[in-house]
């Protein structure tokens, strides 16, 4: 059966909506679902934590390959469905509850799997806090492959320094080595999104690209200089009452050897690691 028939049946077998608030967009695109699974290249012996299951077309893959896959799905009506669905898997486990509260660290740690791999078509609505937070927990896993809207794919997988970046683009670069897996149209998922997407995978680093002596004050730095993006660098800096007087600041920009009208996004990670370095 196709994925879009296969979708058809659950949802009216178990009369379902999708709730828009929690950024159900379900996939019915094979070539899709294949690209995905193709990119997360899954092994016998890995551990896959899927983010957000929904009905469970992704994981249905992943189960066929993994060693064992883990699911954290907070809409409750997908936990009777999903239990259902994969009921005869041995390798299926279900947390019921919003990934943002998940000890992902504690539960990687537990399995001990020498591999673990991530893999989601995110809800759109909080795609930042969860990559944010896959980045900051500092995760023991191999490979991050999601689905993002397109247009934040763009931002996350942009070169820092060279424009239409975010804060976020940074903290991506310092902890992995970001590529574009496939672009997916808004027709391969129902109901349809108003966005594209892309799938993008994160191959995450053993060491950061960057040696710093304090990375949270980087990330605060970059933070700081990315809330006044349409600024020169030195004006962010100094608006923020941070770093000392903007003269001071002003040395330390050119002691980088940065020009003093630079703007924040044409800052590189190194650039932004040897200023740190210097105005802490
Ligand atoms: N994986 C399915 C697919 O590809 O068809 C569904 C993807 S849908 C874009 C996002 C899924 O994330 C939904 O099932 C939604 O209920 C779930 N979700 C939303 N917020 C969540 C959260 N905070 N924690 C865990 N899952 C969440």
């Amino acid at each position: 059966m196709s994925i879009l028939k296969e979708t058809k049946f659950i949802l009216d077998k178990y009369h379902i909506h999708a709730n828009k608030n929690l950024g159900q967009n379900f996939l019915i695109d094979d070539e899709t679902v294949e690209g995905i699974i193709k990119a997360a290249d899954i092994k016998k012996d890995d551990l896959i934590i899927e983010i957000g299951p929904g009905l469970g077309t992704i994981t249905k893959e992943l189960l066929e390959r993994a060693g064992k896959v883990i699911c954290i799905e907070l809409d409750s009506r997908m936990i009777e469905i999903l239990n259902e669905r994969f009921a005869l898997y041995d390798n299926f486990k279900l947390i019921n509850k919003d990934v943002l509260k998940v000890d992902l660290k504690e539960l990687i740690e537990n399995e001990k799997f020498s591999t673990t791999k991530i893999v989601a078509n995110l809800p759109y609505y909080i795609t930042t806090p969860i990559i944010m937070k896959l980045l900051e927990d500092k995760l023991n896993v191999k490979t991050i492959t999601v689905m993002v809207q397109k247009e934040v794919a763009d931002r996350l997988i942009a070169e820092p320094g060279k424009g239409e970046t975010g804060a976020i683009t940074y903290a991506i670069n310092y902890y992995t080595k970001p590529h574009t897996v496939i672009q997916v149209p808004n027709t391969a998922f129902i109901p349809a999104p108003k966005v594209n997407s892309t799938v993008i995978q994160l191959e995450v680093q053993k060491e950061p690209i960057v040696k710093v002596e304090n990375e949270e004050k980087l990330f605060e730095l970059i933070k700081i200089a990315f809330m006044q993006k349409r600024k020169t660098l030195l004006n962010a800096l100094a608006n923020s009452n941070k770093y000392g007087t903007k003269e001071e600041i002003e040395n330390k920009i050119a002691e980088v050897g940065l020009d003093l009208k630079i703007r924040p996004e044409k800052v590189t990670l190194e650039e932004y690691a040897r200023l740190v370095e210097r105005i802490k």
